[in-house]
């Protein structure tokens, strides 16, 4: 299973190269959720690799932003990033990541409710 298929739909070899960079293996060192704590604080999925769990097969690593709030970003702004603005994501992680950028998006977005609980 060598098919590498870049996700972000760049033509730079941009994609290999934040791969290389992770040595293969997903970088999330627990913005997902999980804080990976048995696995010394970093997901092991490697490219390539197999997957017990969520449904088996390969592992297929995605290149996204590092920052999860980035994560919401729309695929064209995230593809203009740069390299080290980019980390190696398994699947699993990647969508645990972005919803809980998404939750926090909404708990940090400003409230709209008017100020009238106490009215003096
Ligand atoms: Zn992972
Ligand atoms: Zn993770």
């Amino acid at each position: 299973m060598t098919n590498r298929t870049p996700p972000l739909g760049e033509t730079s070899g941009l994609w290999l190269a934040v791969l290389a960079a992770a040595s293969g293996c997903c970088q999330c060192r627990g913005a997902c959720g999980k804080n990976h704590a048995k696995d010394g604080g970093r997901c092991p999925r490697e490219h390539g690799g197999y997957q017990q769990h969520h449904g088996g097969g390969t592992v297929r690593l995605i290149v996204a932003p590092v920052d999860p709030a980035h994560l919401l970003l729309p695929a064209h702004r995230a593809a203009a990033l740069p390299k080290h603005a980019l980390a190696a994501w398994c699947p699993t992680c990647h969508d645990g990541a972005r919803t809980l950028a998404r939750r926090h998006q909404r708990t940090t977005a400003p409230a709209v409710e008017p100020d009238t609980l106490f009215d003096l």
